[in-house]
């Protein structure tokens, strides 16, 4: 790719839109607002999307990093959700080189769901899939603890969820989007002349404003504090709920494959996802009432890690190499944030256009759904079949050479930025990343980047 997208271009690309007027104003460059980013540049439209800290820093990369229809919601009747997550997993599966098929096993105890009531649950899931099979038991055999009976194979997919979001803001930005990291929408005002936005750039605590014609509210867990500037009143709310991962070393849970079961605790579904040198294993769904709040609590590593130990005892609190949280922006009714349903809703008022809620699996749905709403306010045709589509793809490269073309095509503008999220080896390896740390930096200096 020639196009250069760095710390660089950031500046420049804020004194071009300085006062200006643009069509869309996104705020939120978590997977929703890239989204729709991709597919609003790709119609040509003028496309400025704003996001507070960098691409992917909200709960966008705290998920359990799964494409899936998600076996759970069939149990809550969600069938038609289901089937459209599974279309659209295995529409990326098929088309976007970081979907990976990863085979899954999901245990059969006196905490799981019953032998037959699984069989028949996922019978339906792969035939809601396009696919007629029927799930075959296999007896435990030493793999688990005894008082695992046994296990069903089923396939799902899992990606990387930080490189997905960038993959879709650097396409926008190929097609002629302003994507600006660390740049949050701070204040809007209502002219007869149309809406203000102000925007405020963190890296210089510099304000300057721009006039959108359409605002799109991608904030996630934080769209009910940008509707509260905004003047919109969310019907019912935005619920949050926290959800933690830990990473382990994989030499203490030896898979190959994930593992889906009900922990012992509470019965509620958890994963064991392996990711190379480590495992992840989570999750939580605990109701917050702070978009902000990411704090792992002891109870939270001691619930996950004892619901994990229950099948691999080895497994200690100190083997905890790091954690990581995301909080879900949940959109509907229910007082158990397991049952609140993982669909989107779009609400239109005014300009301004909200989406809720929503899983990564079906960003490209939400993403269409919204582009067409904003055809609508703006009076203009938009294109959304097939779209959007990732037309960005890293290059194989040494790793000094990769990190250097993360810092001229992806924009991180910290070193941080490429640790956590272009390379994110604070959760994907043993040592957090700490052995690439001096490569980042000398990469990061030699592109003027950072100063010595
Ligand atoms: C624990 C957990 C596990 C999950 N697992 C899965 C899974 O396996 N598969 C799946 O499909 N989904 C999963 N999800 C759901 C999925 O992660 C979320 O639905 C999705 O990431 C939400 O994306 P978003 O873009 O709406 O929100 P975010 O990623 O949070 O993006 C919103 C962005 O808006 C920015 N922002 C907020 N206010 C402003 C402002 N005023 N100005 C500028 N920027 C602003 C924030 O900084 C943030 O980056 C999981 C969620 C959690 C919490």
């Amino acid at each position: 790719m020639d196009m250069e997208f760095s710390y660089r271009t950031r500046t420049s690309d804020i004194e071009k839109i300085k006062g200006k007027q643009c069509d869309v104003l996104i705020v939120g460059g978590g997977i929703t607002g890239a989204g729709v980013a991709n597919i609003l540049a790709a119609n040509g439209l003028n496309v400025v999307l704003a996001e507070k800290g960098d691409f992917a820093s909200g709960t966008s990369s705290g998920s359990s990093k799964l494409i899936h229809g998600g076996l759970r919601y069939l149990a809550q009747g969600e069938i038609m959700e289901v089937r459209s997550l599974l279309k659209e997993r295995n529409y990326l599966t098929a088309n976007t080189e970081i979907v990976k098929p990863m085979d899954f096993h999901i245990l059969v105890d006196q905490y799981s769901w019953r032998k037959g009531t699984l069989r028949f649950g996922l019978y339906l899931y792969n035939l809601l899939s396009g696919k007629f099979s029927i799930p075959r038991f296999r007896e435990n055999q030493g793999l688990y603890p005894e008082s695992v009976e046994g296990y069903f194979v089923y396939s799902d997919s899992y990606t990387d969820d930080s490189l997905l979001v960038i993959s879709n803001i650097v396409t926008a930005k190929m097609h002629g989007a302003l994507c600006l990291n660390y740049v949050e929408a701070v204040e809007f005002v209502t002219r007869d002349s149309g809406s203000q936005a102000i925007l405020l750039d963190h890296t210089t605590g510099e304000r300057f404003m721009v006039q959108p014609e359409v605002i799109i509210n991608a904030a996630g867990p934080w769209a009910g504090e940008l509707s509260s500037k905004l003047d919109l009143k969310l019907e019912h709310g935005l619920k949050l709920s926290k959800g933690i991962h830990l990473v382990v070393p994989a030499e203490k849970i030896p898979v190959k494959n994930a593992i889906a079961f009900r922990t012992y605790i509470d019965k509620r579904q958890m994963f064991i996802i392996p990711r190379g040198e480590v495992v992840h294993i989570g999750t939580t769904d605990t109701f917050t009432s702070e978009p902000d709040d990411f704090e792992v609590t002891d109870e939270d590593i001691e619930y996950v890690v004892k619901s994990v130990a229950k099948l691999f005892p080895s497994l200690r609190k100190e083997d905890v190499i790091t954690s990581f949280c995301g909080i879900r922006p949940l959109f509907g009714e229910g007082n158990d944030p397991g049952t609140v349903t993982r669909d989107f809703e779009l609400r239109m008022k005014g300009n301004v256009l909200s989406i809720l809620g929503g899983k990564i699996t079906n960003y490209r749905t939400a993403s269409r759904d919204a582009a067409l709403k904003v055809s609508e306010m703006l009076g203009r045709a938009v294109k959304t079949k097939g779209l959007p589509i990732i037309e960005y793809k890293r290059p194989d490269m040494s790793l000094p050479e990769r990190i250097e073309y993360e810092i001229y095509h992806e924009c991180p503008v910290y070193t941080e930025d490429i640790m956590r999220r272009r390379e994110a080896a604070r959760i994907y390896t043993l040592d957090m990343g700490k052995s690439i740390e001096p490569v980042v930096r000398e990469q990061a200096l030699k592109a003027g980047m950072l100063k010595e």
